[in-house]
């Protein structure tokens, strides 16, 4: 940061800190006044964000098991903030980018040998790292494309032991499919073996037309031996064609909008013969009913569990303690009810780390009471993206796309195996079944460090292609860097420190540079990318690494495994070593499936409402 805008920013924050003290002591004032009292509340579930997994698992429930109430935790804003600017899918760049609903997250620099020259030290500079802070989580701020990995990712979690069948791919399928409410027109028969018709997430076909560049890259995508694929998601994945959305006539849709929505559709009081006690909605009284529904309170930051200190060596989870309105609350679980942590894949390791659930290191460094020893915030899988832009000589349909209101830019979707000695992919690589690059062709500029410097009005006459490694094998983790809960954790994302890694991504980015080199691009559009010049592999590892940004796919730091084998929850989901406690997000997800997350977080959310629903029947 430049010294004026630090000296700016200190001043900021002096003034805010003024104002900060004056509603401090308006809170101290009111409720010294206040005749309406603080109370423990009581519910069967806590459900800690509500945010992708949050959203579903709270309509799942709330549905499914009778006379139940939840409460839904969510730090950030209401959605009734996200209107319908923030709903066209055109908006989607600056709404990933809204201070007001993301969390502001920032990866540590890192330092680590090369890989093209192991006697020299490469950098990995800290990237900003978006994280949907709102109700919906990121589903209310991701790039809406709707695709679910691979078949192998969800035969790989199964295989993990015999009580982890429940994963494999063809109960995951029933779940996606339950999940969706796919509007393709006129869908053929194996278009259906695949697909869900009647659930509350819609999902969409592009609405409208390819730019005519888009057109052209897939030309030259079909003349280079790729095949056409009508369906990411269907039978195989690789291929080039067009992606599905979460969107719904056109709109963005998110997991909000669709379960929670509902779930806070039903009300009821139980039992009906007993009399509703006004005083305390949420009490727990023999004498009076409850209210039957889902209570969501945003701008709530959940701080850490409340453990039963009578049972200390059961670590039993009673309720949770959070920030709400300038002080701490706190609620509790009915006898049978739990807590469900869904804060997402650096909130929820992070909460466990300050309730005591940790690497024991990481946990004393910062004077946190070790209760179970785990390795939470391990295991941190990514989605590394890197991109090669290049200049359009003659004007295409960007501006008025870029305005069409259902055009987040990122339509055009291709799926390949990259070559391992980082060469070209070839015909073969086209064909394998199972694809670890993913390709997005954009007339938006979406490499960061080029949008940050271009000058306005001049971001458009581009054409992005951005190459991402959906299977990665360098692992990242995260630590707490303080006890503080509103202090965000240290996130080593650990990109390129595998060679594979950079291999594959090198073999991308050639590819990437071989299309713009092709006919019409080349002809008709003049395209010209910034890495037209012969490049070394050390070339190319310095650019990767400089221009690396992230799908925001982060994921597996509760992973699910057995505890032997580093895992933190078990098939059904609840933590190692406690009770009345699961985790349910993306942070479970034992390894990363080969496509974006937001279809596979909702898919594991409904899994487990259902196991949370079995579970509950049976506890006597
Ligand atoms: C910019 C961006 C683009 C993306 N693009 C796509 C895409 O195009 N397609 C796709 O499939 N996926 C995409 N993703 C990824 C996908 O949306 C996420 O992986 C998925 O939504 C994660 O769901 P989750 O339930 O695990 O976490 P989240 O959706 O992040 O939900 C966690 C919720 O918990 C809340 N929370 C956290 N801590 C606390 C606390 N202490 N107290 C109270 N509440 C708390 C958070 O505010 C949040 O609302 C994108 C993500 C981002 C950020």
């Amino acid at each position: 940061m430049s010294l004026d805008l630090k000296t700016k920013l200190d001043k900021e924050l002096k003034d805010d800190a003024e104002i900060r003290n004056l509603w401090l002591e308006g809170i101290h004032n009111r409720d010294h006044r206040q005749t309406f009292k603080k109370i423990n509340e009581f519910y069967d579930f806590i459900i800690v964000g509500a945010g992708t997994a949050g959203c579903v698992l709270a309509r799942e429930l709330i549905y499914n098991i009778p006379n139940i109430n939840i409460l839904v935790l969510e730090a950030g804003p209401p959605n009734i903030q996200v209107n319908d600017i923030m709903r066209s899918p055109c908006a989607y760049p600056s709404v990933s980018r809204t201070i007001e609903t993301d969390w502001g997250y920032y990866t540590e620099n890192q330092k680590m040998p090369g890989i093209v020259d192991p006697t020299k030290e490469v950098l990995n500079k800290g990237i900003n790292y978006s994280r949907g802070k709102v109700i919906g989580g990121c589903s209310t701020v991701n790039a809406m494309i709707y695709t679910r990995g691979q078949k192998a990712d969800y035969d790989l979690w199964a295989a993990q032991g015999p009580e982890y069948k429940i994963w494999d791919y063809d109960h995951c399928l029933e779940a996606y499919k339950a999940v969706e409410n796919n509007t393709r027109k006129s869908p053929d028969e194996e278009f259906k073996k695949y697909h869900g018709f009647n659930g509350l997430l819609y999902v969409q076909d592009g609405q409208n037309d390819f730019d005519d560049i888009i057109k052209d890259v897939i030309k030259v995508a079909k003349n280079l031996g790729i095949p056409y694929n009508n369906d990411f998601n269907g039978v195989r994945q690789n291929g080039v064609g067009r992606y599905q959305h979460t969107m719904k006539d056109g709109k963005r849709f998110s997991l909000a909008d669709g379960y929670l929505t509902d779930a806070l559709k039903k009300v009821e009081t139980y039992p009906p013969s007993k009399p509703f006690d006004i005083g305390s909605p949420h009490g727990l009284s023999d004498n009076a009913a409850k209210f039957v529904a889902v209570n969501v309170k945003s701008f709530a930051h959940m701080l850490n569990i409340i453990w039963d200190e009578e049972k200390k060596d059961e670590n039993v989870a009673i309720g949770v303690k959070y920030f709400y309105d300038g002080r701490v609350h706190k609620s509790f679980i009915a006898p049978k009810g739990e807590v469900i942590i869904c804060g997402g894949a650096f909130n929820s390791p992070q909460i466990l780390m300050l309730s005591g659930i940790g690497p024991k290191n990481n946990l004393e460094e910062n004077n946190i009471k070790v209760r179970k020893e785990l390795p939470v915030g391990r295991n941190l899988f990514d989605h590394p993206s890197c991109c090669i832009t290049a200049k359009v000589s003659v004007p295409n349909s960007t501006s008025t796309s870029q305005l069409h209101y259902s055009s987040s830019g990122l339509e055009l979707g291709m799926f390949y195996k990259g070559d391992i000695k980082g060469k070209v992919p070839s015909q073969e690589h086209f064909l394998d079944e199972r694809p670890d690059i993913q390709f997005h062709a954009s007339t938006n500029l979406l490499d960061p460090v080029a949008r940050a410097n271009a000058k306005s009005g001049k971001k458009n006459d581009v054409l992005t292609l951005v190459s991402t490694l959906n299977l990665p094998s360098s692992v990242g983790h995260l630590e707490l860097r303080s006890s503080n809960p509103f202090i965000h954790p240290k996130i080593f994302l650990n990109y390129y420190e595998k060679p594979d890694d950079l291999y594959l991504m090198m073999s991308s980015l050639k590819l990437s540079r071989e299309i713009f080199k092709q006919p019409p691009l080349s002809t008709v559009w003049g395209v010209e990318s910034d890495v037209d010049k012969e490049m070394s592999d050390e070339d190319w590892e310095h650019y990767i690494r400089k221009k690396a940004f992230s799908s925001s796919h982060a994921c597996g730091t509760v992973k699910m495994a057995p505890e032997s084998k580093g895992g933190c929850v078990n098939h059904r989901l609840q933590v190692y070593g406690t009770k009345n406690l699961r985790v349910v997000d993306a942070s479970i997800f034992p390894t990363i499936p080969a496509g974006n997350l937001n279809a596979p977080t909702a898919m594991v959310a409904w899994k487990a409402s259902i196991l949370i629903e079995e579970d509950y029947k049976n506890k006597a």
